[in-house]
Parts: structure tokens; C-alpha cells; sequence
């Protein structure tokens, strides 16, 4: 069976034959070139599909120029394309091989950017490579490493060539391990919620805490969110984890109230998945309506690269936010390519400087310079300012010299289970 558009062979018989080449192998190298054409939806949108699949052919037909060295080739899907090449015994070491592809790679770059201008075209490569010594012989694996090489190439911005290597396995049992194991957590409340208090600067009385989950496995052992956050904002569960900590939040929140005992502000941490989303506003809707507790206990974190990644979205966010009577904070605010322009255009109630000003050791002047002109910009723009990351006595007192109004940091307290932080918060009101 052929591909109808490229004449290449169907995806089966592609894997069929290289079987049969693996099964031969001698002494010599299989290389297994996967391929992904970056941007290439732009093509379709701008151009239209007849241009596009005609980029298509026009790619195979670069590729099948080296044709003496290919054992077989296939579209798999779409612009995802996959070559085995004989690599001779004694000619080419991987690396080798793996900085040819990636010249080829640039060279065609410059070529189709030339003809499709303004397109942006990349050409992504993942490459695994078999021997007669290879632990595993088996064609559709050696694919798929070659695929998941070429999806952490993807990732990456300026070396679009990557090779297969076994570590990449473990990121991505590590990553399955996690992920499948997200529904059970929550089912049986693995998830934990800490509190991280929040400390008014001129009086270091408690204001508030932020709320950082933990997810506690049945043997006892924290995984902490840096590590399977990421993970599971990119298979989305995030939300689930998020309205998680959200509901609990709000239930601590509203069975202190009942109780008559004091609480604090909350500030909940917002992932970049709701943006895409509809139900979030809705959900803290529900929230308010189910516990009954003021707006004014609830904030919301939301990091600055989440506002720069979709402006748009984060203000209809900001804006609904704000019509349920809630605060909204930019966090981590520094920590990546923050735009002061954004400041002006976001109606935010509070910049949280992130803990990159405040690194170990003594403070350095250019920090001291930085952490004083954003504090003060932030006061004539009306907005509040919070530092994080606040270790050590001389980063305090320094913030108190600047007007910085609120602080947070392992001087103050770590993060800490609800009995702790009840217990800091006292019973009276
Ligand atoms: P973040 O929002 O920037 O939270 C602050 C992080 O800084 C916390 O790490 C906290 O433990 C740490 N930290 C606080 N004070 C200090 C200090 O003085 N020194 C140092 N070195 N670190 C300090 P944590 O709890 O590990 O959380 C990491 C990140 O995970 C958070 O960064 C936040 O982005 C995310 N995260 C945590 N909980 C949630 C959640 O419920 N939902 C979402 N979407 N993200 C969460
Ligand atoms: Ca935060
Ligand atoms: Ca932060």
C-alpha cells in the first residue's frame, strides 16, 4: 500500500520492511529518522492545502535525494514523516549522523522559508539508532524512540535534532507514573493543602497565606508540586488538582467562620490550563455559592508568563474575577521576560516580585535597585506589592525601608500542614 499524496509506502509496510532490515543486520547501522515539520499548519491556513500538500511532496522529494542510503521511508501521519538509513559500518559515528541530519535540516529551512515566506518552517528530528548490539530489535520501538527523541526536539528551540537515548525513557515512566496515578490521588485526598504565611510589613503580623499543595503518596513519601505540576499541566489534569486545593481551601475557610474562629486571606495559585478553559469563573462561582464565605478571603496568583502568553485571556479572567469582589495577584513577577508595559494594561491588585531578587547570601545592589523601583512603580500605579523568597532579616528590613507591603518567606515560615497554620492563626477573631 502507497500514500496517495507522497507515493511513499503506507506506515505498515514501512514497518514490515525495516523489520526485515533489522532482522539482516550485520554489522553495519540502522538509523531511524523521524521528522516533524514545524509551523506547518501556517502553511495550510495561509496558503491553503493544495500549497501545503504540494510542501509535502516537494519535502519527500528532498529527502528521497539521499535515496541510496534509505532502506525505507513513510508518512506516518499528516507532516510526520519517518526514514530508516543505512549508516555503513566504520563511517559515521551517532553524533555524526546526528549533526548531518541536522545540516541537512538547516539547509532545508532556508530553502523552503525562502519560497514560503514568512513561515517560520522547522524541521524537527528525533533519531534512534539500532545495532547488532541493541538491547531491543524491534521495529515499531525503534520508532517510537525515534518519535519521542523528535518530540523533546520539538521542545527545544534552536537544536531541532535530537538523538534517542535510553534517560529519556525514565522522564517518561516517571511522567506515566505520575499521571495515571493522579485519579486515585485525589479519589483517596493524597493532595494536601499547606499554607505559606503572608506577613504585613510594618507590623510582621500575619495577613494571609498562600496555599501550595503537597501530594502525599499512601507510603508516606511528598512529591512536591515542582515536579509533577509540569506533568500534569500538559495532560491537563491540572484543573482537576486545582479545584482540588480550590474546594478545600474554601471548606477550611468556611468551617473556621462557623466555628467563629479567625481567618486570614487565601491566595490560590491559578495554572495556565484555565485560560483555555470556560469553567473556571463558573466553578468559584459554585464555590461562593456552596460555602458562603466573603469574596474578600479568596485571592487569586496568577504567574506573569501566563499574561504574557495570552493577554487577552488573562484579562477576561482578571475582569471576572473581579466581578465576583476577588483580588488578583501576578506571581513570580521578574522570574521570566516581564513586561512593565503589562502592569499598566492589567488591572491587577497585587505584584508578587518573585524570589529571584532575593538570591543566598548578602543582597546585591543591582537587586536592591530592582526590588525599590518595582515596589515604587507599583505604588503609583495603585497596585500592592508582596516579595517572596524572604529568608533573612536584612532582606526584611530592607523591604520595610523600600514600602513593600507585604511579605513572605522561609523567614517567616515555611509552608505548613492546616493543624500548624490554625495554630499560628489562633482562635480569636
Ligand atoms: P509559587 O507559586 O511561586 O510558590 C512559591 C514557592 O516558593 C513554593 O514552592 C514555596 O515553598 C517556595 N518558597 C516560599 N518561601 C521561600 C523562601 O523563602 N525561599 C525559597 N527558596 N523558596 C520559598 P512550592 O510549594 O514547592 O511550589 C512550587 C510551585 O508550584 C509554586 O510556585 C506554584 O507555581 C506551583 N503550585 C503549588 N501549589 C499549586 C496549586 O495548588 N496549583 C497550581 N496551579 N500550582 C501550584
Ligand atoms: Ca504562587
Ligand atoms: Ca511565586
Amino acid at each position: 500500500m502507497k500514500d496517495a499524496l507522497t507515493g511513499l509506502d503506507s506506515y505498515e509496510v514501512f514497518l514490515g520492511k525495516l523489520q526485515k532490515e533489522i532482522d539482516k543486520i550485520g554489522d553495519d547501522k540502522i538509523a531511524i529518522i523521524y521528522t516533524d515539520i514545524k509551523h506547518f499548519k501556517y502553511i495550510n491556513d495561509t496558503y491553503g492545502y493544495k500549497v501545503g500538500d504540494s510542501l509535502l511532496q516537494e519535502f519527500v522529494d528532498e529527502m528521497m535525494q539521499g535515496r541510496e542510503h534509505i532502506l525505507c521511508a513513510s508518512r506516518v501521519y499528516s507532516d510526520n514523516f519517518v526514514a530508516a538509513n543505512r549508516v555503513v559500518k566504520g563511517t559515521l559515528s551517532n553524533e555524526e549522523v546526528r549533526e548531518m541530519i541536522y545540516q541537512i535540516n538547516r539547509d532545508w529551512e532556508a530553502k523552503f522559508r525562502e519560497k514560503y515566506l514568512n513561515s517560520r518552517l522547522q524541521f524537527c528530528t528525533g533519531i534512534s539508532i539500532i545495532d547488532k548490539d541493541s538491547r531491543s530489535k524491534d521495529a515499531e520501538t525503534a520508532v517510537s524512540n525515534a518519535n519521542l527523541a523528535r518530540k523533546v526536539a520539538k521542545e527545544m528551540d534552536s537544536d531541532c535534532c535530537v538523538l534517542f537515548d535510553q534517560s529519556m525513557m525514565e522522564g517518561i515512566k516517571r511522567e506515566v507514573e505520575i499521571t495515571s496515578g493522579i485519579p486515585r490521588a485525589l479519589e483517596r485526598k493524597e493532595f494536601q493543602v499547606y499554607f505559606q504565611p503572608k506577613m504585613d510589613t510594618d507590623t510582621l503580623n500575619l495577613i494571609g497565606a498562600e496555599a501550595l499543595v503537597r501530594w502525599r503518596k499512601s507510603d508516606g513519601r511528598f512529591i512536591y508540586p515542582d515536579e509533577f505540576i509540569p506533568l500534569i499541566e500538559r495532560s491537563g489534569q491540572i484543573v482537576d488538582v486545582d479545584f482540588y486545593v480550590y474546594r478545600e481551601v474554601f471548606q477550611f475557610l468556611a468551617e473556621r467562620l462557623k466555628d467563629g474562629k479567625k481567618v486570614v486571606p487565601i491566595s490560590l495559585n491559578v495554572s495556565r490550563m484555565h485560560l483555555n478553559r470556560t469553567d473556571f469563573l463558573s466553578y468559584v462561582e459554585s464555590l461562593l455559592e456552596e460555602f458562603r464565605i466573603p469574596c474578600s478571603l479568596i485571592e487569586f496568583e496568577l504567574t506573569e508568563s501566563i499574561y504574557l502568553e495570552n493577554t487577552e485571556a488573562a484579562l477576561d479572567l482578571i475582569r471576572g474575577l473581579h466581578n465576583l469582589g476577588i483580588k488578583v495577584s501576578m506571581d513570580d513577577f521578574g522570574s521570566g521576560y516581564s513586561s512593565l508595559n503589562l502592569l499598566s494594561k492589567l488591572p491587577i491588585d497585587i505584584i508578587k516580585l518573585d524570589k529571584v531578587f532575593l538570591k543566598e547570601g548578602e543582597m546585591q545592589e543591582s537587586d536592591r535597585i530592582i526590588i525599590s523601583c518595582v515596589v515604587d512603580m507599583a505604588k503609583k500605579l495603585h497596585i500592592a506589592s508582596l516579595c517572596e523568597g524572604v529568608e533573612t532579616q536584612e532582606q526584611s528590613d530592607y523591604l520595610k525601608k523600600v514600602g513593600c507591603q507585604m511579605q513572605q518567606g522561609f523567614y517567616f515560615s515555611r509552608p505548613i500542614p492546616r493543624e500548624d497554620f490554625e495554630n499560628i492563626m489562633g482562635d480569636n477573631v
